[in-house]
């Protein structure tokens, strides 16, 4: 046993069919590892009975806390949102699935007593997710370390063990789009990874994440993360124009060579509509980033909380919503 304190954050939405289950198997394998123990439930605006049988658990166990956001704000600011309320020397993030398997956080333990600040689970094997995902997953993880301007681990969920610096430091980001994978190894400190293999979700749980959402993740993530990703289309807007140059004399030689007229105006048509794309592309990529800065400077709550439980009344105060602005 660790004489420290442990908070275990975990976002849930629609979960009332497993989190039962969850609950239970997370207490019986933590129980006792830390000294003081702390389960902070986060329900991100479910609309089954999630938020009920939270509540029951709260009743049943002073260790249980919950935080009921007033809508669907989404996993990483429900995140945020139980990263705030959260009070551990060490804080684990975890899904309410048992995909994220709760033996891994006794290793996760182990290595922040050994010094570690952050320990992250990267996961070996991705068992009951189809080659479309893991397909989709992996294009992204590796797009994302490429451009990342700090070291950004592949295969690595949002399941990993903050040290209370590194929580402290990721709630003083006044990020509205925040990207806990993104937002830990940009606040630094020291990094361990852990490794595990992820296993199916329970009862053949659907994923929260449709395609369209994750592409959102996706794209919050990598223009959240990256000065600028209007370089990447100017560059190709430069290329693509040097090309069109050259299509000019090449699509006359082609059209001798054919012994025609039509050739050369179809390369010269085709290195036309080339440009047009890639300055809508590049437009496009701007008014993204710009939209963002929108977000940033309207500087709207992350979440809003609409009741706490569990928790007594000193350590409430001021935390009902992340960073509200001066
Ligand atoms: N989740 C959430 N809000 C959402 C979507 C998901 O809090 O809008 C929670 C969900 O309850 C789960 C975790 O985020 O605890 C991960 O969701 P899921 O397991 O469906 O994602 P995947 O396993 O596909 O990454
Ligand atoms: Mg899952």
């Amino acid at each position: 046993m660790i004489g420290a304190s442990l908070t275990v954050v975990v976002p849930c939405f629609n979960e009332a069919e497993i989190i039962r289950e969850v609950h239970r198997s997370l207490v019986e394998s933590l129980a006792t590892v830390c000294e003081s123990l702390e389960f902070v439930y986060v329900d991100d605006g479910s609309v089954d009975a999630t938020l009920d049988l939270l509540r029951d658990f709260c009743r049943a166990d002073s260790r249980v806390k919950v935080v009921s956001l007033s809508r669907n704000f989404g996993q990483e600011a429900a995140q945020i949102a139980g990263l705030a309320a959260a009070s551990g020397d060490a804080v684990v993030v975890m899904d309410a699935d048992l995909q994220d398997t709760p033996e891994v956080v006794h290793d996760m333990l182990e290595r922040w007593r050994n010094g570690a600040d952050v320990v992250y689970a990267v996961r070996t094997r991705r068992e009951g997710e189809s080659m479309l995902k893991r397909g989709m997953a992996a294009a992204f993880y590796r797009v994302q370390r490429r451009l990342a301007p700090f070291d950004m681990p592949l295969n690595a969920g949002n399941f990993r063990l903050m040290d209370r610096r590194v929580v402290d430091t990721v709630l003083a980001m006044p990020d509205r789009l925040p990207f806990l994978r993104g937002m830990t190894p940009w606040a630094g400190f020291r990094h361990e990874p852990t490794y595990f293999r992820r296993r199916p979700a329970l009862k053949a749980r659907k994923s929260k994440y449709n395609l369209r959402l994750s592409a959102k993740v996706a794209t919050d993530a990598f223009l959240s993360f990256h000065a600028t990703p209007a370089r990447f289309a100017l560059l190709t807007g430069v290329l693509l124009l040097a090309l069109a140059v050259l299509a000019l004399p090449l699509g006359d030689a082609a059209a001798r060579m054919l012994g025609g007229g039509s050739a050369g105006w179809k390369i010269v048509l085709v290195a036309f509509l080339g440009v047009s794309g890639v300055q809508l592309l590049a437009i496009g990529l701007l008014g993204e980033q710009l939209g963002r800065v929108q977000q940033e400077a309207v500087g709207r709550p992350l979440y809003v909380v609409k009741e706490r439980l569990g928790f007594d009344a000193s350590t409430v105060a001021g935390a009902d919503s992340k960073g509200d602005g001066p």
